[in-house]
């Protein structure tokens, strides 16, 4: 097993599906974790329940879209634990509907938690990372929809798109400094932020919430597959463990061969 001994990890979005996975699996291969998430109480939950399992944790409830709150929660994971080593930027929301239906506050409320929060959890962990000589891995999570398009997730594509041109960017202005920044690509991993999507889905395309999971969701994977959470978290810890610059500037699609590159 890939280890993260003596490295600290940030995880947005991490009280809940993929980054509380990731969460989980960054403690066991021997990193400090900082779990953070809008919903503090879910943090701090899931904090404690990796520190019963002898790991180093601290729960932080922040929303990756207030600047100086995100500030704030990297400077406590730093004087807390020594360091940052390692970003999951993945903290993401969901919100269904045609183009034509959007209201331009929804359309905004979705950028900015996957846009503005990536561009302010980046900073803050490069404003760490670069002047501590100690290099690190940031990791934002895209999509599949960083690929490919569906009907009825404007700026959810949008946004996944985006992610993509910023990992670039921070992978040349970190290179000098040994900083790599990747993006992680899943299909559709069965969480609330997938569960909660099906009922809109099938309204909206007049098909039952069965057929959205298999003529939608599953429709093109080469199995009938979800990606699973752990799934998610196995290519994070490679991305996060992988020792040298030579992994930076990527993104990696895990989807059961729904988008194959
Ligand atoms: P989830 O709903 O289970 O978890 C998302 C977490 O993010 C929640 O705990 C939520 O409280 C937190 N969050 C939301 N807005 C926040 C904010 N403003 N500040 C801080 N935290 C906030 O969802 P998930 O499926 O685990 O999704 C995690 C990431 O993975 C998202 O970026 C999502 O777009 C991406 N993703 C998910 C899938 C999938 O099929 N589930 C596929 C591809 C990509």
């Amino acid at each position: 097993m890939m280890r993260l001994d003596n490295k600290v990890a940030f995880v947005t979005g991490a009280a809940s599906g993929i980054g509380k996975r990731i969460a989980e699996v960054y403690a066991q291969a021997g990193a400090s974790v900082a779990v953070v998430d809008l919903n503090r109480q879910g943090a701090e939950a899931a904090a404690a329940a990796l520190r019963a399992q002898g790991a180093r944790a601290i729960g932080i409830g922040v929303d990756v879209t207030d600047e100086a709150g995100v500030d704030a929660a990297v400077a406590r994971t730093v004087a807390q634990f020594g360091g940052l080593d390692v970003l999951i930027s993945n903290a993401g929301i969901q919100i269904v509907a045609p183009l034509v239906e959007f209201s331009f506050a929804d359309w905004k409320k979705l950028l900015a938690v996957h846009l503005d929060g990536a561009f302010l959890t980046a900073r803050a962990a490069m404003r760490q990372m670069v002047p501590s000589q100690r290099g690190g891995s940031i990791i934002f999570m895209g999509s599949v929809h960083s690929k490919e398009a569906s009907v009825l997730k404007a700026p959810y594509v949008t946004a996944k798109h985006g992610l993509e041109g910023l990992a670039k960017v921070i992978a040349k202005e970190g290179a000098s400094h040994g900083v790599r920044a990747n993006l992680i690509c899943p299909g559709f991993v069965r969480t609330p932020l997938v569960d909660k999507q099906i009922p809109g889905q099938a309204k909206a395309l007049g098909i039952s919430e069965d057929e959205v999971i298999r003529k939608v969701m599953l429709k093109d994977t080469v199995d009938g597959e979800f990606t699973t959470v752990d799934d998610v978290a196995q290519l994070a810890l490679l991305f996060a463990a992988f020792p040298t610059n030579a992994l930076t500037g990527q993104s990696m699609v895990v989807s059961h061969g729904w988008f194959m590159q």
